[in-house]
């Protein structure tokens, strides 16, 4: 069976803009090399050779990477240029430096193309996208194959959740708590049990989702030190108004990359709780910027929380715990503590 290509639309005009980037994919994160790639960095000679063998290390996790230094991929070079790139050429690059920002998700029968928000350049292309960006996501044909009526329920879920994310006509708090509402009943099914109206919750408080993000694993010190001013003013910050526009793009992204996670996990409730903590987080960041007289470009903060939260295995796996453990997480609190917010 052809595999079919899905691609949200402003997918094909991403560009690296390699060392006009203000962040960059070579800065903070250990970089993976492929067994292929690593064979062929084996055979390369000279001072560039010598380099490559000596600083391709076997991480804590049996991977084998170039390991960051003082922040930076030690290719990286003073004029923010790829050493690599520049001596042995693109096509030598590991598939994660080749491949990043662009995303593949397979499934059955299709693949699911997307972009990362930890990239600020395809986070301006998610910003100033329209509401049609994705408009070809849930355009899958099924084909009466095994797991058919599962992944078409899943598809239809996805796309009503997206369409009450975009309800411009409800606060986006409301929109967010109506997305969990809905989700619960969808979770209830996917559970084989009969979908049961929610209880009233009793959480009126975020501080909690703070807290937690200042106990995950943090890359930069500038994070912490946002994270831990954020705390600190926590009573006189409120999201602005306008934050949802942006936001909303994130958390579509959010949902097209995770919610079919549930594929495996028979979960959709992980990646929506996770959407609201990133909601909490990046609104009250963005709040506190602009209460100090320096707004950061909203695109800056969101890319920020991807970078470091979501691309962070050990801090998804840390929130889906809390989910799991933690009775404010619930659904019914969640929906409070959201609508409090209004
Ligand atoms: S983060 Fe994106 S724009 Fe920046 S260097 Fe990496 S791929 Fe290029």
């Amino acid at each position: 069976m052809m595999m079919q290509n899905i691609y949200p639309s402003f997918y094909k005009n991403f560009k690296c803009i390699a060392n006009l980037c203000e962040d960059s994919c070579c800065k903070d994160w250990d970089i993976d090399i492929d067994s292929c790639t690593e064979n062929f960095y084996n055979t390369v000679q000279g001072s560039l050779g010598d380099k490559l063998h000596q600083k391709l290390v076997t991480d804590d996790d049996g991977e084998r990477v170039f390991k960051v230094e003082n922040g930076r991929c030690p290719f990286w070079n003073r004029d923010m240029l790829c050493d690599i790139f520049i001596g042995i050429g693109e096509e030598h690059l590991s598939e994660t430096c080749a491949k990043f920002p662009r995303v593949k998700v397979d499934y059955s029968g299709f693949r699911e193309n997307l972009l990362s928000f930890a990239c600020p350049e395809a986070a301006r292309l998610m910003l100033a996208s329209d509401d049609s960006a994705y408009a070809d996501f849930g355009s899958v044909e099924k084909n009466g194959a095994d797991g058919e009526d599962y992944m078409s329920f899943l598809l239809k879920a996805r796309s009503r959740t997206a369409a009450m994310l975009l309800d411009r006509e409800v606060p986006f708090e409301y929109r967010l708590a109506d997305c969990l509402e809905f989700n619960a009943q969808v979770q209830a099914i996917l559970n084989g049990e009969e979908p049961a109206p929610l209880k009233a919750g009793v959480q009126n408080s975020c501080r909690f989702i703070l807290d937690m993000h200042t106990e995950f694993e943090i890359m930069s010190e500038r994070w912490r030190e946002a994270l831990k001013c954020i705390l600190n003013n926590a009573d006189a910050l409120e999201v602005r108004p306008d934050f949802a526009r942006d936001f909303e793009k994130f958390a579509l992204y959010y949902i097209y990359r995770y919610y079919l996670e549930a594929v495996n996990s028979g979960d959709v409730l992980y990646s929506m709780k996770r959407i609201v903590c990133a909601y909490i987080v990046t609104g009250w960041l963005d709040a506190d910027f602009a209460r100090k007289g320096y707004p950061l470009p909203r695109m800056r903060i969101l890319q920020r929380y991807s970078k470091e939260v979501e691309h962070s295995y050990e801090n998804t796996e840390a929130l889906n715990a809390r989910f799991d453990s933690d009775p404010r997480f619930s659904i019914e609190n969640l929906i409070a503590m959201l609508e409090d917010m209004v």
